[in-house]
């Protein structure tokens, strides 16, 4: 297929470079030029855009989606009619159903399809997308889900594929917190990071998020799989999505204050494990000395 990936970030230029080895004739455009051996580099979303069966989307939030798509030398001022747009972003729902009233102003399709596996599964190809639109585009793009994941499951109608990725993102704030707040007791109290390991896993309470950070909380590795100023923007949305729907989420207000500190001590950019030393700086421990 002829596919525009828009955004080469920690996920969107694996994921591209899965499209090229899948053999799909892509081209990439980033807004910081960059590039993925096997695609061409278009200089604008526009001109990404151009005579294109799909178009991929994956950049940081609401905004720069807004723009990569409407902005000046949008995706929106190259795209033909019949070419489906597709998001991979995790933004707002609300804002993504208005995106889609644009580009179907131009006669194209659109799907909600956000993403779980962070970047191992990026790389891999092995990521989890959840859809939301109508069936018959899904199956339009399915040689290039096929290339960037393993599952894809239909959530509903346009919007319900962020509505449940922001559901979803809310269960890994909580089971990483968990496990944060566990292993800190626990090392406090004198057992070791490893021998909690060794019991979650062997326990009901192992998860894939624990197997996932694992290494990187043994290895005090705190470099970016997933930023944490971006699960801080999708905190924001899940608190807006709840407000806006008369739901109450009193554990995730209370989970954000750590968020909140963690900005303010400058971990933006660092990946959202690194919460975990905050945590450590207030109990007085180290779980682990830095190798
Ligand atoms: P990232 O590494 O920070 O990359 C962000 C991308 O967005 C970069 O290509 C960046 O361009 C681009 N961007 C930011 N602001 C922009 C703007 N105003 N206009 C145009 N482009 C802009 O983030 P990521 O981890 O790839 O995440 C991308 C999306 O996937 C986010 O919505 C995130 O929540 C979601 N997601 C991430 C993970 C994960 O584990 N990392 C998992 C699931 C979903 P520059 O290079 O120029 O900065």
């Amino acid at each position: 297929m002829r596919v525009a990936f828009l955004g080469l970030g920690i996920m969107g230029r694996p994921m591209a470079a899965n499209l090229v080895k899948a053999g799909h004739e892509v081209t990439v455009w980033n807004r910081t030029p960059k590039d993925v051996p096997g695609a061409v580099t278009a200089p604008t979303p526009a001109e990404a855009a151009k005579e294109k069966d799909a178009v991929w989307i994956c950049v940081s939030d609401t905004k720069a989606v807004q723009g990569v798509l409407f902005g000046p030398n949008g995706a929106a001022e190259g795209l033909s009619s019949g070419t489906v747009v597709v998001d991979s972003s995790t933004i707002s729902p609300s804002a993504s159903l208005l995106f889609m009233e644009g580009l179907q102003e131009k006669g194209c399709e659109f799907l909600d399809a956000p993403v779980t596996g962070s970047k191992i599964a990026a790389e891999n190809g092995t990521l989890i997308f959840m859809i939301g639109g109508a069936p018959h585009n899904i199956e339009r793009v399915e040689p290039l889900l096929r290339a960037m994941g393993q599952k894809v499951i239909h959530m509903g109608d346009n919007g319900k594929g962020l509505s449940a990725k922001l559901a979803q993102n809310m269960n890994i704030v909580f089971i990483y917190e968990g496990l944060c707040e566990s292993l800190t007791l626990a090392k406090k109290l004198g057992v070791p990071p490893e021998k909690m390991f060794q019991l979650i896993e062997a326990s009901m309470i192992r998860s894939g998020v624990a197997e996932y950070k694992k290494p990187f909380i043994l290895n005090q590795d705190y470099s970016p799989n997933f930023p944490l100023k971006l699960m801080h923007k999708d905190m924001h949305l899940m608190m807006d999505a709840a407000k806006e729907n008369g739901v109450d989420l009193p554990g995730l207000i209370k989970i954000d204050e750590i968020y909140e500190e963690a900005v303010k001590a400058g971990l933006e950019e660092m990946d959202y494990a690194a919460t975990i030393t905050l945590l450590e700086e207030r109990a007085g421990v180290r779980l682990k000395t830095k190798p």
